[in-house]
Parts: C-alpha cells; structure tokens; sequence
C-alpha cells in the first residue's frame, strides 16, 4: 500500500486511519491498533512540522504486511536529520519553544517492534517500523 500525501497537519489524521484500516487484515488487538497509529502519527507529525517546516512537500507512506507482521515506512525529502542518535534520545528536541516534548522517536521506539531512521542533511529523512 503506497499512501502519498501533502505536509498540511489536516493529513496526518488521515494517514494514521488508512494504515489501521490497511492492518485490519492481521486481526489487530485494539491496542496493538493504537500503538501503530501513535507511531505512524509521530513520524507523520515530524515530516510535516520538521522535516518541511513552511515549505512545500510530499510525505510517503509505504506499507506491507508479511506472515503477521506489518512493516511501514514514512519517507520526507525535507530538510533530513544531522545527528539520528541524538533525534532519537529521549526528550532531545530541536523545537522547544513550539512545546515539542521531544518524545515522537521515543514512543515509535517503545510501541513498534523495530525502529530504523534514515537520514541525510538536506535530503530528507526515512522512518521504517515493524510491527
Ligand atoms: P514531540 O515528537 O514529542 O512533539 P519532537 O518532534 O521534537 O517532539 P522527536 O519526534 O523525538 O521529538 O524528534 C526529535 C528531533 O528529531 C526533532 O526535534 C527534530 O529535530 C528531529 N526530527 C525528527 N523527525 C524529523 C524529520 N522528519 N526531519 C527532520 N528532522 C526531524
Ligand atoms: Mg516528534
């Protein structure tokens, strides 16, 4: 399933109910459900507000589903990431003064199986999860 999308925040919502629907077919538990969207809505969210701020841009939603698992990628080719290791500590946020908690990896990390984040500096970034 391949889920392009513009960076407006209305279309986060969106993306969010088109990969559960999408899952519905692995028999989800509800909260197994809700822990997918909370991931696809974190690295939606940070695509719009991050990863293309003011500018213009196309946000990529990849998913497939192998045995049981679901594997989702969330692609921007905004303005990427310098230092992954450090996006990804806890409480680590480049936007404090938008009262950004710094916990969207955290929580993509705690809720989904396996959390991969690719980026480079003017290019864009790629968040792939399993779930
Ligand atoms: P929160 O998610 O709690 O609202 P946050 O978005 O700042 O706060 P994370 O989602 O953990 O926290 O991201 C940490 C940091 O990684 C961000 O502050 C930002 O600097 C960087 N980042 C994350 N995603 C992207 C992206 N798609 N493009 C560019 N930078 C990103
Ligand atoms: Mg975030």
């Amino acid at each position: 399933m391949k889920l392009i999308i513009n960076n407006i925040s209305e279309n986060e919502s969106f993306a969010r109910t088109v990969v559960a629907a999408y899952m519905t077919r692995l028999d989800p538990t509800f909260e197994e459900l809700a822990d997918v969207k909370t991931a696809v809505s974190e690295a939606v969210t940070n695509s719009i507000i991050h990863g293309y701020g003011k500018e213009k841009g196309k946000i990529e939603i990849h998913c497939t589903i192998k045995g049981k698992t679901i594997h989702i990628s969330v692609q921007d080719w905004g303005i990427g990431i310098e230092d992954i290791d450090k996006a990804m500590e806890p409480l680590y946020t480049t936007k404090p003064e938008w009262e950004r908690s710094g916990m969207g990896f955290a929580f993509m990390d705690a809720f989904m199986d396996h959390l991969k984040v690719t980026s480079k500096v003017g290019e864009g970034t790629l968040v792939e999860m399993d779930k």
